[in-house]
């Protein structure tokens, strides 16, 4: 066991024989990049004029008034294709360029990692294949046809479950075969090393930017920094810089779905245990005997049955801690936003934005929390009338 694959017992390099020298190689190609000049310019670039950044950390006044805490919002959600994923997607296809790669491949659940890598396809004229559940295809046409119109090729998945989990494993089989060729684009901090390392180092920017503009308004650190884990790349992202800060409270928000005790959930921290899925080892969503569960939620982007090594490591080191909201909690937040603040957030943005008012109700108007605003809601408006055409009856 190479410890520098780990995260504490968590993480390490769970693959075939075939891409452990990928794997070695991406490692390498990383750390160089990240130390050039010219390729951290390019990204610098592109994030500027490309993606919109620096998002605004926005002193969400109404909100705060209400729940009696200042409430900062990162708003991830005012980036191009509409939430953090991008910020790794332009990463790692700059990273993919630099290593002399032509073709792209991904797996994607609900499709927005699906359409930000083929936006950035596009961008860098990459030949791009997405892997897609049936089950996912069917029940979102709209990034279905996004993805066509960026000139990606979809795959269709019909084993197992015909959902993402499925879908990664075909996109971790398919890169296995075509090696040399392609770039392999994770959407979060899962996967085999490096993976987990390079995600979190293309989602940093998050909490870089929102370090300093918050000591700007504050002249000081926040008492918490709140985020929506379903990978967890915009939590890592969102905690990255504040880490090393002891007095800041770092807490992770997953899906409880229709509630824990129900069982349709994806709350992978609360109820899982440790297993080996997506070549990492982490907590995850197991059935008694070994089989992965089905994780459950209503917001598409936390349906994931595990969560990232390194998150799996703070929680066990006390270092962040991991709470979880219902749908119904989310979706109540959600409103609250919208009438508050004039703004409609992703479901999954949400789970963190309802925990934030819970965590607001403990604290004094002195104080602070930010909150990682991962991704709008445009996505979810059909999901949202929905479900409150349900609770009508
Ligand atoms: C995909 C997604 C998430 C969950 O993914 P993480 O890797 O945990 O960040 C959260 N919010 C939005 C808006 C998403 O699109």
């Amino acid at each position: 066991m190479n410890s520098k694959t780990y995260y504490g017992q968590f993480g390490g390099q769970f693959v075939s024989e075939s891409l452990m020298n990928t794997l070695k190689e991406l490692d390498l190609a990383y750390e160089s990049a990240v130390k050039d000049t010219q390729f951290k310019e390019e990204l610098q670039y592109y994030l500027r004029q490309y993606v919109g950044r620096e998002t605004p950390l926005y002193y969400a006044k109404r909100l705060s008034e209400a729940y009696g805490t200042k409430i900062y919002l990162k708003r991830e959600d005012l980036n191009h294709t509409g939430a953090h994923k991008i910020n790794n997607v332009i990463g790692q296809i700059l990273l993919a360029k630099r290593m002399g790669k032509k073709k792209v491949i991904a797996e994607t659940g609900a499709g927005q990692h699906g359409v930000a890598t083929a936006t950035g396809a596009a961008l860098f004229h990459m030949e791009c294949t997405v892997f897609m559940g049936e089950e996912d295809m069917e029940r979102q046409e709209l990034n279905v046809m996004r993805m066509k119109l960026l000139g990606a090729k979809v795959v269709c998945v019909t084993s197992g479950s015909k959902t993402l989990k499925d879908a990664t494993n075909e996109a971790i089989r398919a890169w296995a075969k075509m090696g040399e060729d392609a770039f392999y684009v994770i959407g979060s901090a899962v996967g085999p090393y490096p993976y987990p390392k390079i995600v979190k180092g293309f989602q940093s920017v998050i909490s870089r930017e929102a370090k300093q503009q918050f000591f700007q308004a504050e002249q000081r650190l926040p008492e918490a920094v709140i985020a929506c884990v379903g990978g967890g790349s915009n939590s890592i992202g969102m905690f990255a810089e504040f880490i090393s800060e002891k007095d800041v409270e770092l807490i992770g928000v997953e899906a409880a779905g229709e509630g824990i005790e129900t069982g349709r959930h994806a709350a992978a921290m609360a109820e899982g245990e440790v297993g080996v899925l997506h070549g990492m080892k982490s907590y995850l969503l197991q059935e008694p005997d070994g089989n992965i569960r089905l994780a459950y939620s209503i917001s598409a982007g936390l349906d994931y049955p595990g969560v990232g090594p390194e998150h799996a490591y703070l929680k066990e080191t006390g270092r962040a801690s991991y709470v979880s909201v219902t749908d119904q909690e989310a979706l109540d937040a959600l409103m609250q936003l919208c009438r508050l603040e004039g703004i409609i957030p992703a479901v999954e943005s949400a789970h963190a934005i309802a925990y934030a008012m819970k965590k607001a109700k403990t604290m004094t108007m002195g104080q602070a929390v930010i909150v990682c605003l991962s991704g709008r809601g445009d996505k979810d408006v059909h999901t949202i009338s929905q479900y409150l055409k349900q609770q009508e009856n």
